[in-house]
């Protein structure tokens, strides 16, 4: 289990992939590490939409995609970018890069925790 949480990278728990609402299961196949932050965004929601494309696209599933893949970190690592349909549409549903996320990474890698290693 990475110590961190599966997408931002912050303090995590488990919370369901698929919500129990839609059906989803506690099974660990549909559970995900998430920080609150990104959970709450996160809601009810499966797919978003690519800001590029337009496309609706299934959200990135950490137990099943890998981060690298489908992210990076901006220059200075206070951002996440996403390089793929996937990865774009889940920045925007899960606000990766809100007010509070950019400045708490700054913070980080001022003293050198942030960014975390990423497989
Ligand atoms: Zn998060």
């Amino acid at each position: 289990m990475p110590q961190f949480a599966e997408i931002c990278s912050w303090n995590f728990r488990n919370y369901h992939l698929i919500p129990t609402a839609k059906g989803g299961t506690d099974d660990e196949d549909n559970l995900w590490l998430a920080c609150r932050l990104c959970n709450s965004y996160k809601g009810t929601q499966t797919h978003g939409r690519d800001p590029v494309t337009g496309r609706r696209i299934r959200l990135f599933n950490p137990r099943h995609q890998k981060w690298s893949r489908h992210f990076t970190w901006s220059e200075d690592s206070a951002q996440i970018i996403g390089k793929t349909i996937c990865g774009r549409a889940t920045v925007i549903a899960l606000q990766l890069n809100n007010i509070i996320a950019v400045m708490v990474r700054r913070e980080w890698v001022a003293v050198g925790w942030h960014p975390p290693k990423i497989e």
